[in-house]
């Protein structure tokens, strides 16, 4: 029995697929704005998704799960307003808005590889369906939930009795003050948002429709793509929590614009991750990506493991200390996994039921990662080594993803003298001068030492 946390009712749940005779459980995923490189707090809402999967694949059940990439029309303002954040990307370098997106999207597809998140079995691009979305806008009006005005279609959100209330604790109130009351004097309602805009002559991404060169509203791609994979009603929808409050809101009103249907039955929201328990911004410098975390030495899996320190639920903070920790610990936990494998013991197949139980209700309540972790380490340190709990820890691995299984790289010592020649043959690769490199490596080998020089540095073995 799997319990998940919906925020639409604020309650842990037994969840249960809608195809319970197919046994598949069908689940949106909001994707990535790619405009940018995706930074690491992204990528915690991304692990979270792929251990989510991975979970229920644990317990029997099959995938048919979305994720978008927003190619378009996501404007630097959650209000309608503001630049296209692709465009202004664009403009600042100096490249088409389609090169912008292929080149970001392949940037995070690397850095999802790295993290073992695996593909979802559909991943579709806005730009890709401009026509749903257009016909999804059309079904809106059609419903009476819409209106033309000389900028585009806005939806009419006094419409919905419960607009913006049905996962957050908006009140109107607070809705209204927050759309800004100067915009638009044609909108019905301030905090009606637009479906369809009209594309102003140096607009860049706009498409013939039928109100002529238009673009598209950044909540609507959601809505027509999970609606035209996942039909009108799905299983479970996920993102981080900034998108409770307007994107999954409005998802839901256009949702029943259309369809007469909230979209989805389960909605799960990802905590933010913190750094310095601060925000991350462009300002303080520090809006990592996992590339800055391989500079420094950190495996991209090592930021998964970390992930799992923290309940989904939870605020993450991201420390440089706590992530090297979390790095030490992973090593760690494969050498004791090594262990196992290395074993000739027999386990205690009560303990391995046991072992089997555990994990199985800690990932089971809501995704309890941390809980799960615990247990895996006590497998793995069980004072019995045997392969069993190698095959357990191998199971575990099935939602983990931790490549456990990997070698870790002997940690060799070595004196103050060594480690001043390496500090000399650092500068003289840093100066160039390669001869000088190539000397301190041939003294190193003397002295019984081989160097290899990788991305991170050098390393250093027994001859
Ligand atoms: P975006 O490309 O801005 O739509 O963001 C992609 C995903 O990352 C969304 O689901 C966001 O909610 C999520 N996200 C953004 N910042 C953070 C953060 N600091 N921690 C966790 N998730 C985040
Ligand atoms: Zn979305």
């Amino acid at each position: 029995m799997i319990k998940l946390y919906n925020t639409l009712t604020k309650e842990k749940e037994v969840f249960e697929p809608l195809d319970k005779e197919n046994n598949i459980v069908k689940i949106y995923s909001c994707g990535l704005t790619v405009y940018n490189y995706a930074h690491i707090g992204n990528m915690r809402t991304y692990i979270f998704m792929d251990t989510l999967r991975k979970v229920l694949k644990y317990n029997g059940y099959k995938l048919k799960h979305v994720m978008n990439i927003t190619d378009v029309g996501h404007l630097t303002s959650d209000a309608d307003e503001g630049e296209d954040k692709m465009a202004k990307s664009a403009r600042e370098q100096h490249k088409s808005v389609y090169e912008i997106a292929k080149m970001y999207t392949e940037a995070y597809q690397k850095d999802f590889k790295k993290l073992n998140i695996e593909d979802t079995e559909y991943l579709v691009k806005a730009t890709d369906h401009i026509k749903d979305m257009e016909e999804y806008v059309k079904e809106i009006m059609k419903n009476g939930y819409a209106y033309e005005t000389s900028k585009g279609v806005y939806f009419d959100t006094s419409k919905l009795k419960d607009y913006g209330r049905m996962l957050s604790n908006n009140n109107l109130e607070d809705l209204k003050a927050g759309a800004r009351v100067d915009v638009d004097t044609e909108k019905r309602n301030p905090q009606d948002f637009a479906l369809w805009i009209k594309a102003p002559k140096e607009h860049i991404m706009k498409w013939d429709s039928f109100m002529g060169l238009c673009y598209p509203g950044w909540h609507i791609e959601c809505s027509a793509m999970s609606r035209k994979y996942l039909g009108d009603v799905f299983d479970i929808h996920t993102g981080g929590v900034d998108h409770i409050p307007i994107h999954h809101e409005n998802e839901i009103a256009q949702s029943i614009g259309a369809t007469g249907h909230i979209p989805a039955k389960t909605w799960m929201h990802v905590e933010f991750l913190l750094i310095n328990n601060g925000k991350m911004s462009k300002s303080l410098k520090n809006v990592y990506t996992v590339s800055d975390l391989e500079k420094e030495g950190i495996e991209p899996l090592a930021y998964r493991y970390f992930n799992y320190s923290a309940h989904y639920r939870t605020k993450l903070n991201f420390t440089w200390d706590t992530i090297k920790a979390a790095q030490v610990a992973l090593n760690r936990l494969r050498e004791a996994t090594k262990k196992q494998k290395n074993g000739v013991e027999k386990a205690d197949p009560e303990k391995i039921k046991e072992y089997k139980e555990r994990f199985l209700n800690a990932i089971n309540d809501d995704i309890n990662m941390p809980l799960a972790m615990a247990v895996l380490w006590d497998v793995a340190k069980e004072p019995v080594k045997s392969k069993d709990y190698y095959n357990l820890i191998m199971e575990f691995e099935k939602v983990t993803s931790l490549d456990l299984d990997k070698e870790t790289e002997e940690q060799v010592e070595y004196d103050e003298e060594v480690a001043s020649i390496l500090e000399e043959r650092k500068l003289a690769r840093e100066n160039k001068d390669f001869a000088k490199s190539d000397e301190l490596r041939d003294k190193l080998k003397e002295m019984g030492y081989i160097v290899i020089d990788s991305k991170e540095g050098q390393k250093l073995k027994k001859v």
